[in-house]
């Protein structure tokens, strides 16, 4: 079970606090949503959690260990930016298999992977193309299927559709909903786009500033918003 927990992250930049002390209990197969106005902190607490960025304080426990000082690339987790950081040299097969050849997976079990992978995300045609050669929602899709060729623990997405047009957003959040369900892993989502997180969220976290103003169920923040923030974030009236 791999649930993900932080326990009073803190985070400062030289003098500047930037997270102030957030507790979180993100339960197993939950898709949790970290919402919030731009610089508030999402990308900063997802870079926690993956490991990209060290703490100022506190712990992030996954699947119930402590992973402070745990390398990012042995959390077991797999990032998805909004910037797609494929390889433009590397055909779709070669930027899906990269990072399962270097730990060494049967090259096999790697091309009946990609080949699984690609006909869930519908990039089974594109295999041997480079990525110049693709739209903007395809190389959305490859950047999100180098992710899952990987069977992480946990995927974290940090504003992956911020890059699409206004319809290509709409299907692409209905393919992450959809990869949910099939897949059941614990997802975190960055958006600062309050449709994406009441749609597609089991829990949203609505962070201002640093903290955590409220952690609940889309319906319980529209319903029973905490405070004026959350409500006038959420849309609804209090
Ligand atoms: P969000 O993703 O919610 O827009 P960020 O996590 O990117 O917010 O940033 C939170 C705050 O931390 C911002 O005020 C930002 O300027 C600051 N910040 C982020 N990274 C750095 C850094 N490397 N050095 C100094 N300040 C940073
Ligand atoms: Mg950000």
């Amino acid at each position: 079970m791999t649930g993900v927990q932080l326990r009073q992250v803190k985070k400062a930049y030289g003098a500047l606090e930037v997270i102030k002390g957030v507790d979180l209990d993100i339960k197993h197969g939950e898709f949790c949503v970290f919402v919030g106005p731009s610089g508030c902190g999402k990308s900063t607490l997802l870079r926690m959690i993956s490991g990209l960025e060290e703490l100022s304080g506190g712990d992030i426990v996954i699947g119930g260990d402590v992973v402070n000082n745990v390398p990012a690339a042995d959390r077991g987790l797999a990032m998805v930016f909004q910037s797609y950081a494929l390889y433009p040299h590397m055909t779709v097969r070669e930027n899906l298999s990269f990072g399962l050849e270097n730990i060494g997976t049967p090259k096999r079990e790697i091309a009946e992977k990609i080949g699984q992978v690609a006909k869930m995300l519908q990039i089974d045609q594109l295999l041997e193309r480079r990525p110049k050669d693709l739209s903007g929602g395809q190389r959305q899709r490859v950047a999100i299927g180098r992710a899952v060729v990987r069977e992480p623990r946990v995927f974290l997405f940090d504003e992956p559709l911020s890059n699409l047009d206004a319809e290509l957003r709409v299907d692409m959040r209905g393919e992450i909903s959809s990869l949910h369900r099939r897949l059941g892993n614990t997802m975190i989502y960055v958006t600062h786009d309050q449709v994406e997180a009441m749609t597609m969220a089991d829990k949203i976290a609505v962070l201002r500033a640093g903290r955590l103003e409220q952690f609940g169920a889309p319906l319980d923040l529209y319903n029973r918003p905490a405070n004026l923030f959350v409500a006038g974030f959420i849309g609804s009236p209090k």
